[in-house]
């Protein structure tokens, strides 16, 4: 199917900055996938592809989906990702499709989805003005439909992956996911407003006072960016699916089998090894890291 939604340009800065301004950040698991796909080395190349259909109908272990929200003292609350969909509580193939629900055997308990934990805090999900989308694939974008009066930001290289060439589902997008008349903002990190921070070769400051910085880190998918925020006394990093665990930043750990460009993934998670080197401190959200959720305070501040 091709995509109807249309995108415009973010311009930046936006309004709402302030100097010296902090945000805090709570994650929030927003169901599981047991799929095969998402997690460790796996084999690559059309042998990689049958071995892993045939791993697909094995039990594995659930992987968490995390998505966060960001409190900024003058823009308001922020989500990063938008997790699984409310209906896959109770009709998983409506938003994944057959095949989808299939391979990724997904788990979602009703009041687990984003809208409804924003809920439990006191947050109506009408009062996200920004949505910023790491990538699109499946368990990142499921419940874009209920942000309908968001601004949602994505990369213009993520954004022309996920919604044209062959073969979605096999790239990890469903179009029916994305495919809405919302205010889709797009983000080009070869524009003017384009700086390197720490050890980052490309940013963008989205507000213009250094508290949220969107990081280009493609290759887990082709336009993948990463989120980079200022809590009280370090910084912190939404790898998003650059690294799916946190022993991922260390150096020579084992590489992921799926990536959309080896290549290009080497050289985001080498930025962020570098990070972490010389920010130690700082901290940094793996994609998928059961471990790293369940020991995660409710809040960095
Ligand atoms: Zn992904």
């Amino acid at each position: 199917m091709s995509v109807h939604a249309e995108t415009r340009p973010l311009v930046t800065p936006l309004p709402g900055g302030g100097s010296g301004l902090t945000v805090t950040v709570e994650p929030m698991i927003t169901g599981t996938f047991s799929s095969p796909a998402i997690i460790g080395s796996s084999p690559v190349g059309r042998v990689g592809t049958l071995k892993l259909l045939q791993e697909a109908r094995k039990e594995q272990p659930p992987i968490p989906i995390p998505a966060f929200l960001i409190r900024h003292p003058k823009a308001g609350p922020i989500l990063v990702d938008t997790g699984l969909h409310p209906s896959i509580a109770s009709d998983p193939s409506k938003n994944l499709g057959r095949l989808g629900t299939w391979f990724y055997k997904p788990d979602l308990e009703p009041g687990d989805d984003v809208s409804a934990q924003l809920r439990s805090k006191g947050i109506d999900p009408g009062a996200i003005r920004l949505v910023i989308l790491t990538h699109l694939h499946v368990d990142h974008a499921s419940a874009i439909a209920d942000f309908p009066d968001s601004t949602l930001i994505v990369t213009a290289n993520e954004w022309r992956a996920a919604t044209t060439g062959l073969f979605p589902t096999f790239r990890g997008y469903r179009r029916q996911q994305i495919d809405h008349a919302f205010d889709f903002r797009t983000v080009d990190f070869e524009g003017e407003q384009v700086n390197s921070y720490a050890t980052f070769g490309r940013t963008i400051d989205l507000f213009g006072d250094g508290s949220i910085r969107l990081a280009s880190t493609p290759g887990h998918s082709e336009g993948h960016q990463s989120v980079i925020v200022r809590l009280k006394d370090q910084d912190m990093v939404i790898c998003g699916d650059a690294i799916y665990l946190a022993d991922q930043l260390e150096a020579g750990s084992d590489l992921p089998g799926l990536m959309a460009d080896p290549h290009n993934y080497r050289r985001s998670l080498q930025e962020m090894r570098l990070f972490h080197q010389q920010y130690p401190e700082s901290v940094m959200t793996p994609g998928h890291d059961p471990a790293f959720y369940e020991s995660a305070p409710e809040k960095f501040t």
